[in-house]
């Protein structure tokens, strides 16, 4: 290779879409070797990681990974007892396109939404307002995946978010759990901390462009990943299918528990966790919207009125 080759070559590594692929290779041969995704889950998980990665850049892609591992590590922890107790993912915990897609669609439309309103626009307004959607979305699946994979170690009986006062076996859908939530609010704040070290450091490398947006930031990303992670607990003691078991009493999302069939007793037969799990990333991601948009607010209000209300019955 001569001198004039080189700046050539860094060149072309640093294009988005060379070092995307040499990134995803990377990390896709890790995560499938570490038995995080199954051959499926790779394939979908190189489409969304990629699309982050040119679209919404180096932070956006960051958070998504640290989603990642995270839940992957989560998964992973102490599965056997987990499994044991009929606590843990199925697959040994091997995640599939399916969970795939279903946290990652979302994020990965925001993250095309911080692209296109970024060459579309000049105002700073628009991107934040999609990256706000974007961490909206991301820090909602992470507390959601953290709080029911940590959750369940909680010594002292889950709760059911529809009526707290019921003390609940754990693994039941709409339980919650102090653990599970401190496990959601700490996700949240490593989101957030991840994105003021990328506004602080590499300031270009993150759609964050003015110091109001900056103060921003942290709160959004820790009070979506609380009530994202709650309307999930939310939606699916409401709407998702639910089966009783009849050796032990669980009530389950699964046909069958305990090596028995399970009986139904509740909830829309075809709305599973993935529906409820799409729903309040949605969910998540809007109110990131509203709140990248400065609508803290609103926000705040209706928190203070939800208070007042629940607290006068
Ligand atoms: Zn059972």
């Amino acid at each position: 290779m001569t001198l004039k080759d080189e700046p050539y070559m860094i060149d072309m590594l640093s294009h988005p879409v060379v070092s995307g692929l040499i990134v995803m290779a990377i990390i896709g041969a890790l995560t499938y070797k570490l038995r995080f995704v199954d051959v499926s889950g790779l394939i979908s998980a190189f489409v969304v990681g990629f699309t982050v990665w040119y679209t919404g850049g180096v932070a956006a892609f960051t958070l998504l990974l640290f989603f990642f591992v995270s839940a992957g590590i989560a998964t992973k922890y102490k599965y056997k007892t987990k499994a044991k107790k009929n606590l843990a993912q199925e697959g040994k915990g091997r995640r599939s396109w399916r969970n795939v897609f279903g946290s990652g669609i979302i994020p990965m439309f925001f993250s095309i939404g911080i692209y296109l309103t970024s060459i579309l626009t000049s105002d700073p307004f628009y991107p934040f307002a999609m990256f706000g959607g974007y961490v909206g979305a991301v820090a909602t699946t992470a507390a959601d995946t953290l709080a029911s994979e940590f959750g369940v170690f909680s010594t002292s009986k889950p709760r059911l978010i529809t009526s707290l006062r019921r003390k609940v076996p754990r693994g039941t859908i709409g339980a919650v759990s102090l653990l599970g939530e401190g496990a959601a609010l700490t996700a949240g704040f490593a989101i957030g901390m991840i994105c003021l070290l990328f506004a602080l450091v590499a300031p270009g490398w993150i759609p964050v462009y003015n110091p109001t947006q900056l103060w921003m930031i942290l709160p959004l990303a820790v009070l979506t990943a609380f009530i994202g992670c709650n309307l999930d607990s939310l939606f699916g003691a409401v709407f998702q299918n639910r089966y009783v078991c009849e050796i032990c009493g669980a009530i389950t999302d699964k046909e069958f528990h305990c090596q028995y069939e399970t009986k139904y007793i509740g909830g829309f037969k075809r709305f599973t966790n993935a529906h409820v799990n799409l729903g309040s990333s949605g969910m998540g991601a809007t109110l990131g919207v509203v709140l990248g948009a400065g609508l803290f607010v609103w926000i705040l209000g209706g928190l203070f009125f939800w208070l007042v209300v629940s607290s006068s019955n």
